[in-house]
């Protein structure tokens, strides 16, 4: 096992988009990033990216999806490193099938509710001891604006018409995880909050959102690197809180 003397970051779905992203500017200040991705030679291609730009990146083999290979990969970081200072539930997908609670297809609205609420609650679950071990860990959570409650009862929220029961639910869903997780590890040294990134251009919409990459990830970063004075329990884009 290295005993590690710089954090350790770990964050799902970093071969490519806003993951990756958030990965190259945490890996930046200093921290070892851990370059979550469900296909291997993405992730070998994501980190060898990283470390040709200095980062400290490796590869961690992760299918959201799959319990049994997150298993695995909290059993590579607790013999490897014994501890995890960041976690970042990232990896998302939505689904063509998925649409308005009248319509959407059931199996398309369980794979996304797979992906992107069951599986960041399995990666939590599953490094939860290994975070318990850092001075100063942090959890963040990567939902939407789409998950927002309040947002979506607002007819005038810009986004009123975009209606996807299957990932509005799952980020809702994740957004609770983040909620009851900081009341239950409100006496620890843990903070967990949600980002929304904002409509960004990535793969996930054909690169149709407003934002760039860099800035659709700029809350989660901050959030990741939050000080021992930053918030716990909070839902927040780059420009400030967003109502539950
Ligand atoms: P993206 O470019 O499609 O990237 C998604 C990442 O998640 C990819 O690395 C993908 O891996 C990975 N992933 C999907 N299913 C996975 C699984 N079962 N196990 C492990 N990794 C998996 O999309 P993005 O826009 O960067 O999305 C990142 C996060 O931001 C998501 O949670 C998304 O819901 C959220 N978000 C995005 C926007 C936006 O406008 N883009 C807005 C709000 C929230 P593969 O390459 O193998 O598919």
């Amino acid at each position: 096992m290295e005993t590690p003397t710089k954090r350790i970051a770990l964050v799902t779905g970093a071969n490519k988009g806003i993951g990756f992203e958030i990965a190259r500017q945490i890996g930046r200040t200093g921290v070892t990033v851990l370059v979550g991705a469900r296909n291997k030679a993405a992730g070998e291609e994501a980190a060898a990216t990283l470390v040709a730009e200095g980062i400290d990146a490796r590869v961690a083999a992760i299918d959201v999806a799959d319990y049994a290979s997150i298993e695995a990969a909290a059993a590579t970081i607790t013999s490897g490193f014994g501890r995890l200072d960041i976690l970042v539930n990232n990896a998302g997908i939505n689904d063509p099938s998925d649409g308005p609670a009248p319509t959407a297809r059931l199996d398309a609205v369980e794979r996304v509710l797979r992906t992107n609420f069951l599986g960041a609650l399995a990666v939590t679950q599953a490094m939860l001891p290994l975070l318990r071990k850092s001075k100063a860990p942090r959890i963040v959570n990567v939902s939407s604006g789409l998950g927002s409650l309040t947002q979506n009862a607002d007819p005038a929220y810009p986004y009123a018409a975009a209606k996807f029961i299957g990932y509005s639910a799952s980020k809702a869903a994740l957004n609770m995880l983040t909620v009851q997780l900081a009341y239950l590890l409100r006496d620890t040294a843990i903070k967990v909050n949600s980002a929304d990134p904002g409509y960004t251009a990535t793969d996930l919409n054909g690169h149709r959102g407003t934002q760039t990459i860099p800035e659709g990830a700029a809350e989660a970063i901050r959030l990741a690197l939050l000080t021992d004075d930053g918030p716990t329990g909070t839902y927040s884009d780059r420009k400030g809180i967003v109502p539950w």
